[in-house]
């Protein structure tokens, strides 16, 4: 696997040195091994489960709200962040 104390582009996964910063191929910048595991591990444990601006929100399921907190908890145990918006209008039942 990857040497936490070597350095590895993250497109071509070329060894580097860890004073090395970035891939001379792909002018990437360089990831520890470490981290190289965490990005193929598909950054689930690096992943926050909270929701940020950048995140793209996509809708999971429509129905009712004990049907999405179910879903919102199996969300959770994957780290995947969750928001159940009413489209009753309104601010909900909170
Ligand atoms: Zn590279």
């Amino acid at each position: 696997m990857f040497d936490p104390e070597l350095k590895y582009c993250p497109k071509c996964n070329e060894e580097y040195m860890l004073t090395a910063e970035q891939c001379a191929e792909c002018c990437l910048t360089l990831l520890t091994g470490t981290e190289m595991v965490n990005f193929h591990a598909g950054g689930r444990d690096a992943r926050k489960g909270a929701l940020s601006e950048d995140d793209d929100l996509v809708t999971v399921h429509k129905g009712a709200i004990a049907d999405l907190k179910h879903i919102e908890g199996l969300c959770e145990q994957e780290n995947i962040g969750t928001a159940i918006v009413s489209q009753s209008g309104g601010c909900g039942s909170g």
